[in-house]
């Protein structure tokens, strides 16, 4: 069942994904070779907590962290570990908190210095593929949509997108309907409507769309062990049109670059 959100609970799940955004953003600072994923975990957690929030996925069916953390070959669901990050990985970390009984659930796939320029180019295309699913996220329109623009986007490329995994509505759960895949066809599937609320999160690989999962019965990695990344944002629909929740603008303040790219997706908070 679709639970649509009123404008008050659409204020609290913006402050739950801003947390996230602001989680993640601190990221951009710390993820430097040397440095582990699981330290990377703990400094998550106790941001979150310090912030007066607790972290959605710490328990979630039962996952042991703050965050799912998943270099290079694995898609999403990887274990924060002790084995330090090298130069040239790419680390995708998925992070989610509860302010206030809603959630916030946010992704983003991290460059470690100097990465391999096609590998580079993945992690531009996923990023852009969002915001083209994003922009599908209005009143009238039908979640296939969403799927539609963002495999039509990156497979344009020759990229793989994954179909096992998907998407979701969020609120007071970190996982609520409907599903959202990155794939599939226009016009089909559930009515967009005012007050929904969705995590879109393209995961997105260099090569083939087929994943399978580690003996761990978590860790989700590619078929060829070929490079994945994966982006993700909350969104709500308020007055017919996409709003994002999340934000990447405290990673882009860290690291120095600007974007537009979230512009058409605004809203006065105030
Ligand atoms: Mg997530
Ligand atoms: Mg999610």
């Amino acid at each position: 069942m679709i639970h649509l959100k009123s404008k008050e609970e659409i204020a609290k799940l913006h402050r739950a994904a801003d947390l996230v955004s602001r989680t993640l953003g601190m990221f951009a600072g710390e993820i430097k070779p040397g440095v582990s994923t699981l330290q990377l975990d703990t400094l998550a957690e106790e941001f979150i907590r310090d912030n007066g929030a607790t972290p959605s996925f710490k328990g979630l069916y039962g996952f042991p962290n703050a965050c799912c953390i998943s270099p290079n070959a694995q898609v999403v669901h990887g274990f924060p570990s002790k084995d330090p990050i090298k130069e040239g990985d790419i680390i995708s970390i998925d992070c989610g908190a509860c302010i206030d009984g809603y959630h916030g659930d946010q992704a983003f796939t991290f460059a470690v210095g100097e990465i391999d320029p096609r590998t580079a180019r993945l992690l531009k295309v996923t990023r852009e593929s969002i915001y083209k699913g994003l922009s599908q996220v209005k009143a009238g329109n039908r979640i296939g949509d969403i799927g539609h623009a963002v495999q039509r986007y990156c497979e344009g490329y020759g990229y793989g997108v994954v179909r096992d995994l998907c998407g979701h509505g969020i609120g007071k759960k970190v996982h609520e309907d409907p599903q959202v895949p990155n794939y599939g066809s226009a016009h089909k599937g559930e009515l967009i409507e005012e007050g929904m609320v969705l995590a879109v999160e393209p995961m997105i690989n260099m090569g083939t769309y087929r994943v399978r999962q580690l003996k761990d019965g978590w860790t989700i990695l590619t078929n060829d062990m070929k490079p994945s990344a994966h982006f993700e944002h909350d969104v709500a629909v308020v007055d017919g049109r996409p709003v994002l929740l999340s934000t990447y603008k405290y990673i882009d303040m860290a690291q120095g670059v600007t974007s537009d790219e979230e512009k058409p997706f605004e809203y006065n908070w105030e």
